[in-house]
This record gives C-alpha cells, sequence and structure tokens, in this order.
C-alpha cells in the first residue's frame, strides 16, 4: 500500500523527524486558511498523488509552459492562485505513464531555504537480509540517473536487525552525505528515528528525496514517499484509514475484496490462471506468440465458484480486453468449479470476445463437459502452447 506525501510527514513527525508545518487540503477554497495558519513568507504548494517527479511534472490542462506539481509561492494570495490552478487537473509525470493522475489534493506547506539537497532511503534489501539506507549526496533530483551515470555517488549501509541503528552506522551515513555540524547532530537523530519507523510499520520503502540542509545548517525531511508491506496490513489496522482507494486501479480494488491476486496490464488478453507461477508462464508464452497479457490474474488454490465469477467479472469488464484464455491446471483446484465459475460469469455479463479454455488436472473431465453442454461459444485448447496460440489467432482475426 502507498500513501500520500503530507500523510508520510505526519507518521514521521509522530516519531520525531523534522519536517515542517503543512496543511492538507481538498478544495480551493481551504487553500487561503491554509497558508494563514503558516508561517510564510515561502510557501510550497504541492500535488498529491502516489507518484513521484511531480516537481518537474507537467499539468495536461495547462499546456507545456505551466509550472509544475511543486510550486513555491511567496504570498498567501499566490498560494491561492496556485491550489486554484492546480486542484482537479491532471499532472503527468515519469512515474505516471501518459494517462497522468488526477489532483485531488494539495499539500500547502511552509518553505525551506536549502542548502543541499540529499537523498535518503530505506528499503529491505534481500542479498544481504538486512533493511539498509541508500544515501546519496545527489538528491532531489532522478535518483535512477543517479544510479546509472555516477553508481560510486550511492552508498549503501546495511542495518544489523539485532543491533539496531549503531553510531558506527550513524558515522558511515553521515560521512556518505558529508553532513557535519548541526546537520550531523540532527542526523544522529533522524536515521535511527527512520529505522524505527520503517520496522515498525512494516514498510517496503521509505524514500526521503530530497533530504534537504537547510541554510541554517539543520536537516529537514523535504519530500517522503512510503510503501508498507501488504502482507503485513493485518497488523497494522491504524494504516487502514491512510488508504486512498482513488489512487489504485479500479480493477485491482474489486479483486483485492475477493482476495485474487490481481495485477492490470497493457494488452489485451485477459488471463485466468490459477498459480502464480502457471499465471507468469500464460503471460511469457503470450508475449513469445506476439501479444500482450491485459493483466495478471491468480485465482488461488481452492477458489471457489463465487471467486472464480467474480475474475471472470473483473477481466471482461475491462474494455481494453479483446480476447480471454483461461489456463487451469487443476491439484486442488477443481476444472468443474471453474467450469461453473465462467458460465455464471458469461450468464451474467456476456462474452463478446474469444475465450479459450484450457483445462487440466483434477475433475477435468466434469469441466470440458459442463463447457460443452453449455452452449457457450468456447474455443478449447490441449495444451498450454496451443491455448496461447489459439487465443491469439482469435483475437487477431476479430480485429
Ligand atoms: P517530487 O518532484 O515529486 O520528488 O517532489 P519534491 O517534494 O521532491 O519537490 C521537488 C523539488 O521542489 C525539490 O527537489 C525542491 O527543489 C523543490 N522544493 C520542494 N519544497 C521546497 C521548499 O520548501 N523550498 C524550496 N526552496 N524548494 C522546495
Ligand atoms: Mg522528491
Amino acid at each position: 500500500m502507498n500513501i500520500h506525501e503530507h500523510q508520510a510527514k505526519a507518521l514521521l513527525k509522530e516519531y520525531g523527524a523534522p519536517v515542517a508545518a503543512g496543511v492538507a487540503i481538498f478544495s480551493a477554497d481551504e487553500a487561503e486558511a491554509a497558508a494563514k495558519s503558516l508561517p510564510g513568507p515561502l510557501y510550497v504548494v504541492k500535488s498529491q498523488i502516489h507518484a513521484g517527479g511531480r516537481g518537474k511534472g507537467k499539468f495536461k490542462e495547462l499546456g507545456p509552459d505551466a509550472k509544475g506539481g511543486v510550486r513555491l509561492a511567496k504570498s498567501v494570495e499566490d498560494v491561492v492562485k496556485n491550489a486554484k490552478e492546480m486542484l482537479g487537473n491532471t499532472l503527468v509525470t515519469k512515474q505516471t505513464g501518459e494517462a497522468g493522475k488526477q489532483v485531488n489534493r494539495l499539500y500547502i506547506e511552509d518553505g525551506a531555504d536549502i542548502a543541499r539537497e540529499l537523498y535518503c532511503s530505506l528499503l529491505v534489501d534481500r542479498a544481504t537480509s538486512k533493511v539498509s539506507f541508500v544515501v546519496s549526496t545527489e538528491g532531489g533530483m532522478d535518483i535512477e540517473a543517479v544510479a546509472h551515470d555516477t553508481p560510486e555517488k550511492i552508498i549503501t549501509v546495511g542495518i544489523d536487525p539485532v543491533a539496531g541503528v549503531t553510531a558506527a552506522d550513524i558515522a558511515k551515513i553521515n560521512s556518505a552525505l558529508k553532513l557535519d555540524g548541526t546537520a550531523a547532530v540532527d542526523g544522529e537523530h533522524l536515521f535511527p528515528i527512520l529505522y524505527k519507523a520503517f520496522t515498525e510499520k512494516d514498510m517496503s520503502l521509505l524514500e526521503v528525496n530530497p533530504l534537504i540542509v537547510m541554510e541554517n545548517g539543520r536537516l529537514r525531511v523535504l519530500d517522503a514517499k512510503v510503501s508498507f508491506d501488504n502482507n503485513a496490513s493485518f497488523r497494522h489496522e491504524e494504516l487502514k484509514p491512510l488508504r486512498d482507494l482513488s489512487e489504485e486501479d479500479a480493477k485491482e480494488i474489486e479483486a483485492s475484496k475477493y482476495d485474487l491476486a490481481y495485477v492490470a496490464l497493457d494488452g489485451n488478453i485477459g488471463c485466468m490462471v490459477n498459480g502464480a507461477g502457471l499465471a507468469m508462464s500464460t503471460m511469457d508464452i503470450i508475449k513469445l506468440y506476439g501479444a500482450e497479457p491485459a493483466n495478471f490474474l491468480d485465482v488461488g488454490g481452492g477458489a471457489s465458484k463465487e471467486k472464480v465469477t467474480a475474475a471472470f467479472k473483473i477481466i471482461t469488464a475491462d474494455p481494453a480486453v479483446k480476447g480471454i484464455l483461461v489456463n487451469i491446471f487443476g491439484g486442488i483446484m477443481r476444472c468443474d468449479v471453474i467450469a461453473e465459475g465462467v458460465i455464471a460469469a458469461v450468464k451474467e455479463v456476456g462474452l463478446k470476445v474469444p475465450l479459450v479454455v484450457r483445462l487440466e488436472g483434477t475433475n477435468v473431465r466434469e469441466g470440458k463437459a459442463i463447457l460443452d453442454n453449455s452452449g457457450l461459444d468456447v474455443i478449447s485448447a490441449d495444451d498450454l502452447d496451443d491455448a496461447a496460440q489459439k487465443i491469439v489467432a482469435a483475437v487477431a482475426k476479430a480485429a
């Protein structure tokens, strides 16, 4: 689960991290009061979307010459003017894709005078099985470009899970970021705080880009991006209200209600598969035959008819889907349950695109008989290879 910058900052503030005062607003009417509650004279108006690169982003509706999704304002009036211009419009950044994301909330923040912009993130380093700090003096900009062009400027400090953040770790991070004086003292406080927040809240990523050294020598968290590990969501009731459904794919929200592992993709062949490995192979083989999958979908081991029906409905509701491939290897999953689910879904929502079904394993004969007797126009396939070729051909023919 991802959250907005203002929520991430509020969370980090609870842990004692230095963040600026700020107010999240949902309509332009709130902009004046928000700005007036801050000290000024410098304000920042920040688009809240679940994507980075907002500063360099462009609003679709405002044309190429308009300012980006993070704007400095020098007066209350200026804040109001920018808020009116930004709210409701679509921000396109490097991370949103061409479609962009609608800006439904803004964060009005007390502006900082920046001396240096640094990069500081925490993530789980799977190679060392440690939560690690990844830091660089080259913050503020595209860290991927730094990693590509000057990888020596990115330094990783792995944290021992038993010892936690030690004085030696802090010294390494401070030195990597060239922090001294007051900033180094601030670092001694901040880095253990970030580690504590990361581990206690089961984050999978905490990215502060930039972490700034201000003109007065103090450190401040200027931007914050947080992702939580969904596998640990059961022990974080307190985080549930932070979820913003408007930032998520509607199909993925629907799938999560039924506990389906579903990821929307850009292609046009909808896939219903059981088992993550088989789902991956199915996507690969669709690509091998020159087409692109519209989704990843694992209906899981012992899926019920209701779950299969829901899965099939999610696939057919996607206007991009021009053909459907059902690929089931029945182990615990029974082929007849799949067949019944498919038929129940088609009865409800109809079937406007070609459907190829490949069933194998437990109750395969019953499953095939159910489909054969349903009167549905199902193209049946013998194996994965055959199934992929048939759906790709059927979609090409229909186009
Ligand atoms: P991002 O573009 O989505 O990563 O958004 P950021 O929050 O990182 O802001 C982008 C850039 O705006 C930063 O790298 C800063 O250069 C600038 N910026 C953000 N807040 C302030 C501020 O308080 N004062 C100043 N001077 N610049 C800021
Ligand atoms: Mg940033």
